[in-house]
């Protein structure tokens, strides 16, 4: 078959090549594009026909212009992973990636059909936790006073009167229901105003109250939530890794530590304990700024080690090649990365996607996405909005990145603060939880975090990167090079720090 097409190449383009360079040609990776390179190269040379010599002259021209690897990864000939015993069960889930399905044009009305979606399917999540039922703001007109009610809605506007109560307003597709949370004359009331005062703006709540007429007297804040569950494991003996904000391309990636992480992965850093963990290892999850991009933010520039989009993308490639080819790679683009700033963001694609590579176990998915890894809903996103909770909630800092990740959990949305992160309004909210992950992923803050919460596996994996002017000046200091592993058979993290003597990783456990 491809040798009656490459045969047909030639023959088309008038050029003769010898048996033997047509033996040569058609073993190497990708022959009929390769072909194109030889035909083109045999017109410049006006050569008579191709030879052998003229291909194998081309290929290692073609080896030489790969960029090098700041660190040789060898394959170690006693290293038997586990993992590469066993076959992958991955599964992208559809409907939980835009990528070819952005429908939007920037109306008003998009924005009104999103959040209607996002409070017909969150109000959807609420209602399946049983309790009274929903009355719409509608219903509440001809409504006797007195009458203990629940409403469901998107939190319009929150503002403290001046007897420091808050009143807030929850909008439904018919109407606003003004909702007076008293300031704490008793402990029940005390706990709703605490409550109350953590609701988000844009976010869908239910209140529990007596109606009183203009106001819904409240009583309790419901948010959506997860049940509470046992983390799943599973029997195959087989491990996640997850990094995030490699941002490759940027002087301050720290290739030489992601170079030793690559070289663990292929058994060759550490002794048997860690060999033994390495070889787990059946998944990569990155969620994002795989590279640092291009005019991301003023005067990047200077702090570029690589100033072409694609080059930055190809060095990322070369790391992704030398990770042994019986671990799946799943990856999630970030603000950093060439797609559309606002999210939800879409898979890499076109250029960018080939510049990483054409690795068959490479997966690219939308930011965010769900994918289920040997049957554990796994939900990928960058991370983007913690910024916006962090800043919402006076508890939540860049330190402690698991603790919003908890609140987006509650919230059952990964960015409810419409305006303060960048959102596409698609006719539906990408960013609603919808089906109650196992595992969430995320980056972004470039700190390191985990948790359970309710039985969901909470994970920040933190970055490749050194401290950036930017993070100085914003007092962060960020934790590179931690590599988080779960393992899906233990239900356990373990945690490899690559960052000081890289030729010995620290490990440790214990963190769930
Ligand atoms: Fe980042
Ligand atoms: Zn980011």
């Amino acid at each position: 078959m491809i040798e009656d097409e490459l045969v047909k190449r030639f023959a088309d383009a008038d050029v003769l090549i010898t048996p033997e360079a047509l033996e040569f040609l058609k073993g190497l990776d990708n022959p009929l594009d390769f072909a194109i390179k030889v035909l083109e190269e045999g017109k410049k040379r006006s050569v008579f026909a191709i030879e052998k010599s003229l291909i194998e002259e081309l290929v290692e021209s073609k080896e030489e212009a790969k960029i090098p690897l700041p660190v040789e990864v060898k394959r170690t000939p006693d290293f038997k992973p586990l993992a590469k015993e066993w076959a992958p069960e991955l599964k992208l889930i559809d409907k939980t990636d835009v990528t070819g399905k952005s429908s939007c044009k920037g109306k008003v009305e998009d924005f009104v059909a999103c959040f209607k979606d996002r409070l017909a399917r969150t109000r959807k999540i609420i209602e399946a936790r049983g309790g009274n039922g929903i009355v719409s703001s509608k219903a509440l007109s001809g409504m006797m006073s007195g009458r203990d009610i629940q409403i469901a809605g998107l939190v319009n506007s929150k503002r403290q009167t001046k007897k420091n109560d808050l009143l807030i307003e929850v909008e439904d597709e018919e109407g606003i229901v003004k909702v007076w949370v008293g300031k704490g004359r008793n402990e029940k009331e005390r706990a709703c105003y605490e409550s109350a005062s953590r609701l988000l703006l844009d976010e869908v709540v239910a209140v529990r109250g007596r109606w009183n007429p203009p106001f819904l007297i409240a009583e309790e804040i419901v948010w959506p939530d997860v049940p509470i569950q046992t983390a799943k494991t599973i029997e195959k003996p087989v491990a996640v890794a997850f990094i995030s904000d490699l941002h490759v391309g940027s002087k301050l990636f720290l290739e030489k530590q992601f170079g030793f992480f690559i070289q663990w992965l292929n058994g060759g850093v550490g002794g048997q304990s860690e060999k033994e963990l390495a070889g787990r290892v059946k998944y990569i999850v990155i969620a994002g700024d795989v590279v640092d991009g291009i005019g991301i933010y003023p005067k990047q520039e200077k702090e570029l080690i690589v100033r072409d989009i694609f080059e930055q993308y190809r060095l990322c490639g070369r790391f992704l090649e030398a990770i042994p080819d019986y671990i799946e790679i799943i990856v999630a683009p970030g603000n950093h990365d060439a797609v559309r700033r606002a999210e939800p963001q879409p898979q890499l694609s076109g250029e960018i996607a080939d510049s990483l590579g054409k690795l068959g176990n490479l997966h690219l998915i939308g930011n965010p996405s769900m994918v289920e890894i040997e049957g554990l809903k796994t939900l990928v996103y960058h991370g983007t909005s913690l910024d916006s909770v962090i800043a919402a909630l006076p508890d939540m800092s860049y330190a402690r990145p698991e603790k919003p990740m908890v609140e987006l959990i509650k919230r059952r949305n990964l960015s409810p603060l419409f305006g303060e992160n960048q959102i596409v309004p698609e006719p539906k909210d990408y960013m609603v939880i919808e089906d109650i992950p196992d595992i969430v992923h995320m980056g972004h803050v470039h700190k390191n975090g985990y948790e359970k919460y309710r039985g969901v596996v909470l994970i920040n994996s933190g970055t490749w990167q050194s401290r950036t002017e930017f993070q100085v000046k914003q007092g962060h200091i960020p934790s590179p090079c931690i590599l988080p592993i779960y393992d899906l058979h233990r239900g356990e993290i373990s945690v490899v720090n690559f960052e000081g003597t890289t030729e010995a990783p620290h490990t440790s456990g214990g963190f769930l």
